[in-house]
């Protein structure tokens, strides 16, 4: 496969795009387009929403990547070279005072907290090849945005993480609606994200709510966009009552209104 990109980077024509790190590349592709190589292997050439004459593909770039992309898009004979140019996202720097128990967690919480970060990753990598949306996604609610995603934490002043979603304002018992058609895949109190609802809306895309006050709907329910995922709430790691919003793409925390952007002018 490296033999294939070094060749083709040097003959091959080049199409360039450039991507924000922490945000997804969503790629229209004409229709005659058989496989999309990153070097990992291929990635899965999925509908496009609107035309049935194109097909879409979905690069998540990671918030601490900075080196180019490079993808291969073979059609027929043609071999092309895709270079996704990473530029660094514009982020700020916020600092948090919290429950020191919730920055460095008591001893007898880690099983949990892994056990925690275990299965939310092993979700975020299941592929459903069933695409549960045809439609434009939505907010999840109406309200003021007070942190927004890939913001660099301090918390209690030790760099701890970015953020990996964006927080709206939502006093406790707020309703938070499903973003788009999805199913649940998880409904629980976790210790840092408090009462958590992820749906899986097909194709490796799946959005969170955290801090939760209420969550109605079992593993296996089946939302409509705009149907109640649950109330918002203050529970897990929080400063006070808000909802976070996020999105995983291919295992990856992008930036939701980035992403829910860039889908929704495919329509
Ligand atoms: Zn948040």
């Amino acid at each position: 496969m490296k033999k294939l990109f070094l060749f083709l980077a040097l003959v091959a024509q080049l199409c360039a795009h450039e991507v924000i790190n922490g945000t997804v590349a969503v790629l229209e592709l004409d229709g005659d387009t058989q496989t999309l190589l990153k070097e990992s292997g291929p990635l899965p050439l999925l509908a496009h929403p609107k035309d049935p004459n194109k097909r879409i593909a979905f690069v998540a770039v990671p918030y601490r990547h900075s080196e180019a992309i490079d993808l291969v898009r073979i059609a027929g004979e043609k071999q092309e070279l895709v270079r996704l140019h990473v530029k660094q996202g514009d982020y700020k720097q916020e600092t948090l005072s919290v429950d020191p128990a919730h920055v460095s967690p008591p001893k007898d919480a880690l099983p949990r907290i892994q056990a925690e970060r275990e299965e939310a990753m092993a979700l975020y990598a299941t592929f459903s090849p069933t695409r549960h949306w045809d439609s434009p996604f939505v907010l999840p609610l109406q309200s003021a945005i007070t942190s927004d995603f890939g913001n660099a934490r301090v918390f209690n002043g030790s760099l701890k993480s970015f953020h990996s979603g964006t927080d709206f304002r939502a006093p406790v018992g707020t309703p938070v609606y499903a973003t788009n058609d999805g199913v649940v895949v998880l409904a629980k109190e976790r210790y840092y994200a408090g009462g958590s609802v992820i749906l899986d809306h097909g194709e490796g895309v799946y959005s969170v709510y955290y801090h939760l006050s209420f969550m109605p709907h079992p593993v296996g329910t089946r939302l409509k966009k705009g149907e109640e995922v649950g109330l918002s709430g203050a529970t897990g790691r929080v400063t006070g009552p808000h909802l976070h919003f996020g999105f995983m793409v291919q295992g990856v925390p992008i930036d939701p209104l980035d992403f829910i952007g860039k889908i929704n002018a495919l329509f």
